[in-house]
């Protein structure tokens, strides 16, 4: 066996046990959603950040957002307690980004007293099939048979800037009929940040102009991404969950892809195990690893906005040379 094939499958064997750890080591959840705010503002809870993002920009001081998902969560796969669920039954509004992404909370809705309203962020959104071979893989270690659902489209909507303007307008419609008083300033504030996301839409299509259009990434997130701007998405972990297992012949395939398509740079994104993208690295000449953020487990407090522009210059240091 070559010695790259040695390492690969020690790594492997590493790789299958983390992401449990990172689910077990996840802080507390806290919702901090108890009480009803005490002024007149509406209470929005969102499901995980990007959809939070959203929520704040249209709700600006009408509303008080919080997020569902405590700091550090894994949105992809995550279980509400009995007191986040009674927490978010005091909400006005939940909002979710929709296409089967939080089928946790949205189980946990059907069996609570809730009597606010849910928006999902997704309608009308045009979505894309989910590529062969990368559903919804579940974590083979994992017994919790809690949310067992199966994606019929990719959920990675919103890293699409174009998608994430339909969705912000379907929050200030929705913000708007359930609170009218105020629906002129939702549909102002929505109409100023869509203009703040169709200028990031144009500078990253600007950007990548004559460069390569090959990325390879950990998981299945980037397919709006790549729609959009005429990218090719190459993924190591053929899952629309970070949580699949890294097999052998994923990091093989991997290397054999990244030779083929001359591409040197391999994202890597927030909380996953480096090693899988580190050895596909190290089988390539001049390959390096960086990070392309899908959103999902953000760590620092940059804005939507913010992350995507940082997006963009890793695509840029990546693709246009
Ligand atoms: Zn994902």
């Amino acid at each position: 066996m070559d010695s790259w094939k040695v390492v690969i499958v020690t790594v492997v064997a590493a790789i299958v046990a983390v992401p449990m750890a990172i689910i077990l080591t996840s802080p507390p959840s806290d919702t901090q959603a108890a009480s009803q705010p005490t002024d007149d503002k509406l209470l929005v809870l969102a499901s995980f950040y990007p959809i939070e993002q959203f929520a704040m920009q249209v709700g600006g001081d009408m509303v008080e957002v919080k997020s569902i998902l405590p700091p550090g969560a894994e949105p992809h796969h995550w279980d509400p307690t009995i007191q986040d669920v009674q927490n978010m039954a005091h909400a006005d509004a939940v909002v979710v980004n929709g296409v089967g992404y939080e089928a946790w909370l949205v189980d946990g809705f059907m069996s609570a007293d809730f009597d606010g309203i849910i928006i999902d962020t997704s309608e009308g959104v045009p979505l894309l099939d989910l590529a062969e071979g990368t559903g919804d893989h579940r974590d083979p270690n994992d017994d919790d048979h809690h949310d067992e659902h199966t994606l019929s489209h990719d959920p990675h909507i919103w890293l699409n800037p174009a998608n994430a303007q339909i969705q912000v307008q379907n929050i200030a419609d929705r913000l708007s009929a359930l609170d009218p008083d105020n629906a002129e300033q939702y549909r102002a504030n929505a109409d100023a940040y869509k203009r703040e996301l169709s200028q990031l839409d144009d500078d990253i299509e600007t950007a990548l102009q004559g460069c390569q259009r090959e990325i390879l990434t950990f998981h299945q997130a980037f397919a709006y991404l790549a729609d959009r701007y005429d990218l090719t998405q190459y993924v190591v972990l053929k899952s629309t969950t970070p949580h699949g297992e890294v097999s052998t012949r994923s990091l093989e395939q991997a290397i054999e892809i990244a030779n083929a398509n001359d591409i040197t740079t391999i994202f890597g994104e927030e909380t996953i195990d480096p090693r899988a993208v580190d050895v596909v690295a190290s089988e390539i000449e001049g390959g390096k690893v960086m990070q392309l953020s899908p959103l999902e487990n953000v760590q620092d407090d940059g804005t939507y906005t913010e992350i995507m522009y940082k997006n963009l210059e890793a695509l840029k240091a990546a693709l246009c040379q």
